[in-house]
């Protein structure tokens, strides 16, 4: 039976058209905006607030932009995206449609983590000689399990002035949708595609205080799932997908009954981040460990449905194992 339970979002929304040449969204206008709050403000709150900037001094500008929705882009990165002189980004299809649907124009050029030294020297020579260089991933924070970070270093060693323009990143939606603790959460991005790797990678956090946030494939989703539940236990997890997207999903529930409903009803379509209880979170009654110990011994022997009841529940190995055994026996 599947108890996991569902979030769905239908709400109409604009979403970055991968495939449309049309601008998808009405343009904004950040300082008709900005008008009408500044009246209401005193001198400080506006500095606060920021201003349009038409000229930007040299520097690296890391600007956020939408996971889904194209409203989902401040006015800063608005301002940004208007004073910069070059425009870097993994893919120029992806960018060059985004830049259009806010009627930008800008010079772009590819940077990702194949750029070699040379490119990176070339892009720090441009910034020397006064130019304003944004910085855009295909979508959401740009180095956040997407290329930068290599030359925001090289930025730093040689002075350079670097800001972030913050906005979207698909591992801070997740877990605020989750329902699963918030004040401490380890982001481990994408673990490794196959099964034995990602047991390996899985085992270092299995301790860790706090959620865990990984982004994953839908095709993976299962087998990713079950090796989590394998080497953490089974916890509470929330499977988030499409955000900030017209079909916005969250499916929460405990591990075994996530794995199940994707095992029966097929691998999710869209892009997804996985968000799971810290280790120990979920209070459990005794009576529901001794149905987590039921079900788990449907499939394992009473040694490893014991660890791994354990494991999910911060509950003594000992006591737990007994337990097992006694539900075993009957
Ligand atoms: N830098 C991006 C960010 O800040 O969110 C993440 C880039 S990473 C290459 C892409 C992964 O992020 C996807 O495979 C998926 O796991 C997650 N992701 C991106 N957009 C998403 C969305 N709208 N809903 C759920 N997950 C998303």
């Amino acid at each position: 039976m599947i108890k996991s339970t569902l979030q769905n979002n239908t709400a109409p929304s604009q979403e970055v058209s991968r495939n449309g040449s049309q601008p998808i969204v009405n343009k904004v206008s950040p300082a008709a905006q900005t008008q009408t709050a500044e009246d209401d403000m005193n001198p400080d709150d506006f500095i606060a607030l920021g201003k349009p900037n038409g000229d930007l001094k040299p520097g690296l500008y890391l600007i956020a932009t939408p996971i889904g929705n194209l409203r989902d882009i401040t006015f800063r990165a608005l301002d940004t995206l208007n004073g910069a002189d070059i425009v870097l980004c993994e893919d120029t299809r992806v960018t060059g449609k985004l830049l259009r649907a806010y009627g930008f124009k800008k010079p772009m050029q590819v940077y990702n983590d194949h750029s070699s030294d040379k490119q990176r020297e070339n892009i720090i020579a441009a910034v020397q000689s006064g130019q304003a260089v944004a910085i855009l991933s295909d979508a959401g924070t740009p180095l956040i399990s997407d290329p930068g970070y290599k030359l925001v270093r090289l930025a730093i060693e040689a002075g350079l002035h670097i800001t972030s323009v913050p906005g979207p990143s698909a591992a801070l939606c997740g877990v605020q949708l989750s329902g699963l603790p918030t004040n401490q959460f380890s982001f481990l991005g994408f673990l490794p595609p196959k099964s034995a790797a990602r047991i390996t990678a899985l085992q270092a956090w299995a301790d860790a205080p706090g959620s865990l946030v990984i982004y994953e494939t839908g095709p993976r989703l299962a087998d990713s799932l079950t090796d989590m539940m394998q080497v953490l236990g089974d916890r509470e997890v929330a499977v988030t997908r499409e955000l900030t997207k017209m079909f916005e999903e969250v499916r929460r529930g405990m591990l075994s009954e996530v794995i199940a409903h994707y095992t029966e009803n097929g691998p999710p379509k869209g892009e997804i981040v996985v968000v799971i209880a810290p280790k120990g979170e979920v209070v459990v009654s005794t009576e529901s460990l001794e149905q987590q110990i039921i079900k788990a011994l449907e499939t394992m022997s009473v040694r490893d449905a014991a660890e791994m009841v354990a494991k999910a529940s911060g509950k003594p190995k000992r006591a737990i194992y007994t337990l097992a055994l006694k539900l075993a026996s009957k």
